[in-house]
């Protein structure tokens, strides 16, 4: 059986300001200038846009259902969610995470700021939901702003986001999932999304529930990969043993996540 991994190594924020330099070169600056990286005091709107890829809009009702989990999962007081659909955007690849790290979406959308394609990027994150594989990392990929995921064809089976609410051992309610291909693809899909908002893996967090470990989106199968060398959250939460423990996801960004995004002013530094 293939053990899923995310989309990207622990020197993923590395890799991705190397490759956010190649792409500074490659477009004008002034293109990328437009895509918003101009730095403004903490935003008090967050503007998310979803876009699907030409063979993720086959499956009916897969665009309303990411709009109601992002509605749920990203309304955080400090901020208005400002979250819209953006339509469908042809490629050359339903590859998650090729579609921006070949540059390809990137492009899409600082063509789209400069008015030479008819479309419209958002402020904050731009998000390509594809029907790419979900087997083999990575699976999806983010820049600054910038994301991509495939697993359309499974994010179209989730259920409703409220059949998803958990009563977890200390009483208190969770949105914790089965570590299952639909809640996996939802909660790779969060994971790139917190990148392309500045968060890092180590802004993730697992934790006990009973006889299972919980994994928040940013740690997600990292808290049980043997090969990622951190122990603790950067807020300094260790994570738990996974040894013989089920496996479970939240979908819920750890309080050490949320308050990064409370902090986040719409700029990064590169
Ligand atoms: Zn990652």
């Amino acid at each position: 059986m293939s053990r899923e991994t995310q989309a990207d190594s622990s020197t993923g924020s590395v890799r991705r300001r190397l490759f956010l330099g190649g792409l500074v070169s490659t477009l004008s600056i002034g293109s990328l200038g437009t895509l918003g990286y101009a730095t403004r005091s903490p935003a008090e709107t967050l503007e998310v846009r979803v876009w699907l890829s030409e063979e993720a809009a086959r499956y009916d009702g897969v665009d309303d259902r990411l709009l109601e989990y992002l509605d749920a999962l990203l309304g955080y007081e400090y901020w208005q969610l400002e979250l819209s659909y953006g339509g469908v955007v042809s490629a050359s690849t339903e590859d998650g995470a090729r579609v921006t790290i070949n540059g390809e979406w990137p492009r899409i959308l600082a063509a789209g700021a400069l008015g030479t394609r008819d479309l419209d990027p958002a402020a904050d994150v731009n998000l390509l939901v594809t029907d790419g594989q979900m087997t083999t990392a990575p699976t999806g990929f983010a820049l600054p702003h910038v994301a991509s995921v495939g697993g359309a064809r499974y994010l179209a089976t989730l259920p409703p986001f409220d059949d998803l609410e958990t009563v977890l051992d200390d009483g208190s309610i969770h949105r914790v999932v089965e570590n299952e291909r639909p809640t996996r693809t939802i909660q790779i899909l969060l994971h790139e999304l917190g990148h392309a908002l500045g968060l890092e893996h180590d802004h993730g967090v697992a934790f006990r529930n009973g006889d299972a470990v919980v994994a928040t989106p940013m740690l997600s199968s990292y808290a049980w990969d043997p090969s990622y060398d951190g122990d603790r959250s950067r807020c300094g939460t260790v994570y738990p043993s996974t040894d013989d423990r089920e496996r479970t996801l939240s979908l819920i960004f750890s309080g050490c996540a949320q308050r990064e995004l409370e902090e986040y002013n719409g700029g990064f530094s590169l």
